[in-house]
């Protein structure tokens, strides 16, 4: 079995305070040993590779990314112009960036054919390199409604609910539902509600009964609300939300996936860089009340995991460290909260055993050359990405 030694100068493990100047041992794909650097038994190397970093985190999770869509202008013409083989390969070579960039697991959260699904068992498989994929699907929407042109258009409870079952057929881990008009789609708009209640409740018992989790694109107030009380398990933007969403999502444990990078990737990319008048439109109003509802619903106590929305329009796939930064600068989380958000509570409403450090975890880390309690951009670049145990990215050999 390999064994890889990494002697950390700090070790944020996301589950008690930081560690210094020690060793992690890993062995196959499994943390065998956290220890001291000089009296560990571990640090015997005994053949073993050892690495060395200033800084170690456990590898991020995007909760919120699209791998068909690779941050391009035209979001709809991504769908309607190209083939299910095209998007095949995209979607790989998306998750290929992503990977390198050290997310080593991604939420595919709304996607076309069963794209996503066949690619993380590719990569389960070892066959190509990427994170391991949680995938939704197509997303469920109305008639009409929000990413119809990637979606699952159905209408009324039965309907949701045999597109849930179409989906889990598909091999989906999880269901997405549109709550919501969204920011990307023409006439759509995010603060008025499009599945209801009843339509989303209906498929929400039917994933769950199959042990799959529920999340809702829902931007608007009262589309919130209805995902919430329907029994979701994350509202995905959740931009609008007032005291009585917050309310909710605090008594009901709801998460919130705030994906700000959607929103100031097409702020800062402006009116003139190819977008419909439409999205800058929609964004800039939402972003005049984003900020300040969702510092509330972090007052509040509501459960942050970490999604971009990678894909959306200049938000690309090797930058999640912008989500991160943003989740500082925005909603005033220290480094330390914005890294639990991007891995163990996204772990956490994923369901998988991933984002914490400690022995007999999954191995995936990253080797930073900066420590994140003194570089707000210690994030971008990771020297080395482990996944599974394994070296699956080295800028120091690239
Ligand atoms: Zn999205």
């Amino acid at each position: 079995m390999e064994k890889l030694i990494v002697r950390f100068g700090t070790l944020h493990d996301n589950v008690g305070k930081p560690r210094r100047n020690g060793v992690l041992v890993i062995e196959g794909d499994h943390i065998t040993e956290i220890g001291d650097r000089v009296a560990g038994a571990a640090d015997k190397t005994g053949g073993a590779r050892v690495l060395e970093a200033v800084c170690v985190v456990p590898g991020l999770i995007n909760a919120h990314a699209h791998l068909e869509m690779s941050g391009e202008a035209q979001t709809t013409s991504v769908f309607v112009l190209t083939t299910p083989t095209q998007r095949t390969m995209t979607c790989a070579e998306n998750a290929s960036k992503s990977l390198r960039a050290g997310v080593t697991t991604i939420r595919e959260i709304g996607g076309t054919e069963n794209i996503a699904m066949d690619l993380r068992d590719t990569i389960d498989a070892g066959r190509l390199p990427g994170p391991k994929i949680v995938a939704a699907g197509q997303p469920i929407c109305m008639t009409g409604g929000h990413g119809w042109w990637a979606g699952r258009q159905a209408d009324g409870p039965w309907d949701v609910c045999k597109a849930v079952r179409e989906q889990r057929r598909g091999g989906a881990d999880c269901i997405k539902f549109i709550a919501t008009g969204g920011v990307l789609t023409k006439g759509a708009v995010p603060g008025i509600e499009q599945l209801t209640e009843d339509e989303m409740r209906a498929g929400i018992d039917e994933a769950h009964k199959h042990g799959m989790h529920c999340a809702a694109h829902a931007i608007g107030t009262s589309g919130i609300k209805n995902a919430i009380r329907a029994g979701i398990d994350s509202i995905e933007h959740g931009h609008l939300i007032d005291d009585e969403g917050i309310r909710l999502m605090v008594e009901r444990g709801t998460y919130l996936v705030p994906t700000l990078s959607a929103i100031m990737c097409i702020i800062e990319a402006g009116p003139d860089a190819g977008m419909p008048d439409f999205v800058t439109r929609k964004a800039r109003e939402i972003l005049e009340h984003a900020e300040g509802n969702l510092r509330k619903a972090r007052a509040a106590g509501v459960k942050f995991a970490g999604g971009s929305d990678a894909g959306t329009p200049f938000n690309y796939h090797d930058a999640y460290w912008r989500e991160l930064e943003l989740m500082q600068s925005m909603l005033g989380m220290d480094a330390r909260e914005a890294l639990f958000a991007a891995s163990a509570s996204a772990a956490d409403l994923l369901g998988v055993k991933r984002g914490r450090l400690q022995e007999s975890e999954i191995a995936d880390l990253l080797l930073l050359d900066h420590d994140i309690d003194s570089d707000a951009r210690a994030f971008r670049d990771p020297t080395v990405v482990i996944k599974n145990g394994r070296i699956a990215a080295d800028r120091r050999t690239a």
